[in-house]
């Protein structure tokens, strides 16, 4: 069996801890490989590595490090098929969507070569008589990533891209489920002509996320997975004197007007609620249609199209619409709270849960599930399930169908879909969720935009890529700089003002 590595001062480099997780392939339900599992000394090992390269790196002018990244693009192109594969292999997506994965990274990298522009700071002259005063913005030291095993292209660039653009080293330390991507990303920055050491990649559970918090050499940690690691990262790290910022769960509601075009709702509901098998934080998982009417129609049209998904392993191709769940845990999980919405007395109005793929009947597929009549206090509206399941929730109002989408816990994505101007600009205005779609589905903001929800879906006050990446990556200092021909005699002992 493989087994994996760290990737640690510019090479591959043996856990030695002792400590190993399984990677699957969820197709088939195999083994496929083991991961180091990283103990705190390791960790130390790759942070005092990462920042013995930072000072170096960090006085590469802005420039050249974007050279960096613009040959990382390249790279990623030339390897996209065989990144895409892997990727494929220990996560069960879609190659298509796979490579989505590793593009919607690729962008934000593409936009860190903006470095230059964004690290140019300001700059006033004259400020007093003989003064100028500016402000620049340097690189906090030694930043760390830990990322979700359902983006491990797309989450690892969103971090290290900025990171090392602003002119820091940095600790990724990926999810153990599908950590060969990431690593092959690290190769892929070495190759571009990033210094050994300022990218480190430490695989490991808990214990190499507390050695993160608890490092002192470590200034900065950027986390996205679920609300309650978020919410004990952010904790912790922030108690222990770190800039941090945590993104998490979701349970994103679709408001579908009665006006809507409903070929064009269903569509998107069918691609957003089960493509990547609804493992996206941006998944839509809660239909809310408006009036019974409009519901009516809507599952009359739904129910079909979710009947007919197309649910494989990736190297059946193109034919596939999504393929299996990450692990075992995550089918039996989703599967519970299946039985959980049934239990509850919500209308199963598709069920999924016999489904079972031909010559792989050990992988982890769960089929497309459709819950009609869902209410809000049941477990299955309240909790993100992160499978193939859309719960539909009937509103009597527009009103009625804002409150609930704001009551929710979590506030990452939102859409509606209308064709009525008016309502869709006042959803836009009122609700209180950080991403929000209008007839658009999943609303991931573009790289140059930044990313982020609300509520219990983020915690730390700057988002991801998008101006907020450079200002999380640096540390901003103003300078105040007077000259002797300005200078006047004698002490002032009172503050100075303008
Ligand atoms: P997870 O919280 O289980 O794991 C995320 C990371 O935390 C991994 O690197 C993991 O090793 C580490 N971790 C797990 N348990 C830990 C513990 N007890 N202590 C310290 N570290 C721990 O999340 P996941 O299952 O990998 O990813 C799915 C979740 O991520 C979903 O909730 C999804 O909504 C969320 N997500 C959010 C966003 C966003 O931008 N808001 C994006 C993608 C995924």
């Amino acid at each position: 069996m493989t087994e994996l590595t760290h990737f640690i001062n510019g090479a591959h480099v043996k856990g030695t801890s002792g400590r190993f997780a399984d990677v699957f392939n969820p197709a088939t339900g195999e083994v496929q490989s083991r991961v180091p599992l990283a103990s705190a000394a390791e960790m130390d090992l790759a942070v005092q590595g990462a920042k013995a390269a930072q000072p170096a790196w960090g006085a590469v002018n802005p420039q050249r490090r974007a050279r960096v990244l613009m040959k990382f693009v390249d790279l990623l192109h030339r390897d996209m098929d065989k990144l895409a594969e892997a990727l494929s292999r220990e996560h069960g997506k879609t190659i298509p969507d796979a490579k989505g994965d590793v593009i919607r990274g690729l962008e934000v990298a593409e936009y860190c070569i903006s470095a230059p522009q964004m690290l140019k700071g300001e700059f006033t002259d004259g400020a007093g008589p003989g003064i100028d005063m500016y402000s620049m913005r340097q690189p906090v030291g030694v930043a760390a990533g830990i990322t979700p095993f359902n983006f491990p292209a797309m989450i690892p660039m969103w971090k290290f891209c900025p990171a090392v653009a602003c002119g820091n080293a940095f600790i990724l330390k990926p999810s153990e489920r599908d950590p060969s991507v990431p690593l092959m990303l690290a190769e892929l920055m070495l190759e571009a002509g990033l210094p050994a050491g300022v990218l480190q990649v430490v695989n490991g559970d808990k214990e190499a996320v507390d050695a993160i918090l608890d490092h002192e050499d470590i200034a900065a940690i950027g986390f996205v997975g679920s609300t309650p690691i978020a919410e004990y990262i952010y904790g912790r790290g922030c108690s222990n004197g770190k800039r941090v910022q945590c993104f998490g769960g979701a349970k994103n509601h679709m408001i579908v007007m009665p006006d809507a075009d409903m070929d064009q709702a269903v569509d998107a509901l069918v691609g957003a609620g089960y493509g990547a098998a609804g493992e996206r934080c941006m998944a839509i998982s809660v239909a809310v249609p408006v009036g019974d009417e409009t519901a009516d129609r809507l599952i009359e049209k739904l129910a079909p199209r979710v009947e007919a998904l197309k649910i494989g392993p990736y190297t059946a191709g193109e034919e596939v619409d999504f393929g299996p769940l990450v692990t075992g845990d995550a089918q039996r999980k989703v599967l519970g709270l299946v039985d959980r919405g049934v239990e509850e007395g919500a209308a199963l109005v598709v069920d999924g849960r016999d489904f079972r793929m031909q010559g792989y009947e050990d992988g982890f597929f769960v089929g497309a599930c459709l819950f009609d009549n869902v209410t809000k206090d049941m477990d299955i509206y309240k909790t993100e399930i992160f499978g193939p399941v859309l719960s539909t929730v009937r509103a009597g109002s527009y009103e009625e169908a804002l409150a609930l989408a704001m009551d929710h816990e979590y506030g990452n994505g939102t859409a509606i879909f209308t064709r009525d101007g008016d309502t869709a600009r006042d959803f836009a205005s009122r609700i209180n969720i950080g991403m929000v779609g209008i007839n658009v589905p999943i609303p991931v903001p573009l790289a140059y935009h930044t990313f982020g929800g609300w509520k219990k879906s983020a915690f730390g006050d700057l988002n991801q890529h998008g101006p907020d990446a450079f200002r999380f990556y640096t540390r901003t200092k103003t300078v105040t700089a007077r000259w002797p021909s300005g200078t006047k005699e004698g002490a002032d002992f009172s503050i100075p003002t303008m």
